[in-house]
């Protein structure tokens, strides 16, 4: 048995022991002081701080099927307690009639207004048969959700070119290689990523990226649109049950931007600024397409990507082959922690023989003068049955007192070998960046007398600001200097090359930004709209065209298989909300990126605050002002 099978099958007691505690709580004696009930109330979940977080994980990493099953069977149980405690009236009753003294401190008030919040929230001060609904609606939009997401899994196709190789011209060669033609010499593509972006990317014949395009965009319809359709009904009507104008105003509320009409707001704001941009290089794309297109007016979603692409092969002569030669991965992650080391004043130590879930994983104490401070995993390699992607993982959370911090990384870059330094893309340097700057703050937000506030428990439009920050670090010549070197060489990444390298990838951002305002506004006004009133393909259509200077290709339902609007609902907008504080911070560093006394400030202030403030105030005292978006604009102009 190893530490993480362990703590699954230590749930069931630790549920048990936090419903004692619940009870224990709802007996607290009624002059208790105000603020022993707000901690006591935080503490309820105690018993299962350190070892609910594996259930969450060991589905994705571990490489035994029953314990992933058993570690779902963990989580849907606990998911169960979670929603009783929500809909609990007698715990809510007992701190609604709290009277916190004059003197309680900042985060006791934090804690109390946050909880009755969510309780409001969750709709158990309504009387019964609203909480009866409420409950009704909830189930039933988690089935919802699961049909959308299912229907878009399931809706990947097949295209089959008859025409075979010679039909892909301007494929790369490895691409070729693992697309073999069939006996009758036609060549079979789908519509998943790693074929539909490579295509996208480099197809010279329009017609293979039109046929894919259109194959992809109908995915998932007709039969998604009245899932939709069902799925925002129950939305509106559970916001406006809650007393919420719409589901876009009740999702939002919790968020920074605290309500849909802010987010509509902040998304024309970045619109305007992205427009002028974009409207240049809609004209350098067009430009382009008339080289072999003499009588083109217009460009089209199934082309932009390729002329982007052969723009930027015309005048960054960027190759991204020439990179990756400079980044072996051991090298990289050395580097990586020497870097973190200094800006964060900690150290790292390889845990030997620690207890994990598999032999690849390499698990690492955090220490902070000679201190050790937190722990966390690496499993950074493909294997069968793994998640497939990059994400941050936390195990537990930091309780000043009483818990260090465990957090992870779950990624899949290629496994060094003998002979083979395993090259790394430098957008996969970029996305190691990105989970480990999600790392450090889940490490740094360790110490809060409340158990709520710790780890990454801020509001979720700041969650990707850490992460996107850290990543401007790999964009550093001076920095990359330090460890990208071609392996068993002294030659370090020559400045030009990242220079190159980074003026190549900010090609057409202007246009990609268009693109995500479109996705951020057709997923806020779905959310504003009566759902029973919508044409999903017309409101795509019209919001393309006041977002971009593209129109929607005709036959296209793009709105059937967008998977965000079930798991962001009304939200879309986060992404772009975290770049433009990220890029405002970096203004603080980049003249001198490693100043350890300005990044010291930036830790304390922001990061390790956790949830103890909202992101708005960590980020003024920090800067001295509240954020802005003159940095963003900046960056969208240069
Ligand atoms: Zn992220």
């Amino acid at each position: 048995m190893s530490l993480h099978v362990d703590r699954l099958h230590q749930i069931p007691a630790a549920l048990t022991e936090t419903k004692r505690r619940r009870d224990a709580f709802v007996a607290l004696d009624s002059d208790t002081p105000a603020s022993d009930v707000v901690r006591a109330f935080d503490r309820i979940g105690l018993p299962l701080v350190e070892v609910l977080h594996s259930a969450g994980v060991m589905p994705s990493v571990h490489p035994d099927a029953d314990v992933r099953q058993l570690a779902e069977t963990r989580q849907q149980e606990a998911a169960t307690f979670a929603t009783e405690m929500s809909l609990d009236r007698e715990v809510f009753e007992r701190l609604s009639k709290l009277e916190l003294p004059a003197d309680a401190d900042a985060a006791t008030r934090r804690r109390l207004e946050h909880a009755l919040r969510d309780f409001r929230r969750s709709g158990v001060d309504r009387d019964e048969a609203t909480r009866d609904r409420v409950r009704a609606l909830q189930d039933r939009m988690v089935e919802l959700g699961q049909t959308f997401d299912r229907a878009i899994a399931q809706s990947s196709k097949s295209i089959v070119f008859e025409g075979g190789h010679a039909v892909l011209s301007g494929l790369p060669a490895d691409f070729l290689a693992s697309h073999p033609e069939g006996e009758d010499g036609s060549v079979t593509i789908t519509t998943d990523p790693p074929d539909a972006l490579p295509i996208m990317m480099y197809a010279d014949d329009v017609d293979v990226r039109k046929r894919l395009y259109m194959e992809s965009m109908t995915r998932a319809y007709p039969e998604n649109f009245d899932t939709l359709r069902s799925l925002l009904s129950c939305r509106r009507e559970l916001a406006q049950l809650l007393g919420y104008d719409s589901w876009a105003d009740y999702v939002t509320e919790d968020k920074m931007s605290k309500s849909g009409g802010r987010v509509a707001e902040f998304i024309d704001q970045v619109s305007d600024l992205s427009s002028v941009r974009g409207t240049q290089e809609y004209a350098d794309l067009l430009e382009e397409k008339r080289k072999t297109d003499p009588t083109a007016d217009s460009v089209e979603l199934y082309e932009w990507v390729h002329l982007v692409e052969r723009i930027r092969k015309q005048r960054f002569e960027f190759d991204s082959q020439e990179a990756r030669a400079y980044f072996p991965y051991d090298a990289t992650l050395k580097g990586l922690l020497e870097l973190t080391s200094e800006l964060y004043g900690v150290t790292f130590q390889v845990v030997q023989d620690a207890d994990t879930w598999h032999a690849d994983v390499v698990t690492y104490d955090l220490l902070e003068k000679g201190e050790v401070i937190g722990r966390f995993h690496l499993d950074m390699f493909p294997r069968k049955d793994k998640y497939k992607h990059a994400m941050m993982v936390d195990f537990v959370v930091g309780l000043d007192g009483e818990f260090l911090p465990e957090g992870g990384l779950v990624c899949n870059f290629s496994k060094p070998k003998d002979g083979d330094p395993a090259l790394m893309l430098h957008t996969q340097v970029t996305t190691l960046f990105h989970e480990f700057g999600h790392l450090m703050h889940f490490l740094m937000a360790r110490r809060h007398e409340y158990l709520a506030f710790g780890g990454i428990s801020c509001e979720w439009d700041f969650v990707e600001v850490p992460s996107q920050l850290y990543e401007e670090w790999a964009w550093d010549p001076a920095v990359l200097a330090r460890f990208a070197k071609k392996p068993g060489t002294d030659q370090a990444i020559p400045a030009d090359l990242v220079q190159r390298m980074r003026a190549a990838e900010e090609y057409g951002k202007g246009l990609r930004m268009g693109i995500q305002m479109t996705y951020a506004t057709q997923s806020l006004d779905l959310h504003r709209l009566d759902p029973a009133t919508i044409d999903f393909d017309a409101i795509t259509r019209q919001i393309r065209e006041q977002r971009t200077p593209f129109r929607e290709v005709e036959g296209t339902h793009q709105a059937a298989q967008f998977g965000h609007l079930n798991g962001y609902s009304a939200i879309y907008y986060t992404y772009a909300w975290s770049d433009v504080i990220a890029r405002d911070l970096w203004r603080e560093f980049e003249s001198d990126v490693m100043n350890a006394d300005k990044f010291g400030g930036y830790k304390d202030k922001v990061l390790a605050a956790g949830g103890s403030q909202d992101a708005a105030d960590m980020v003024e005292s920090f800067l001295g002002r509240p954020f802005s978006f003159d940095a963003y604009e900046a960056w969208l102009s240069r």
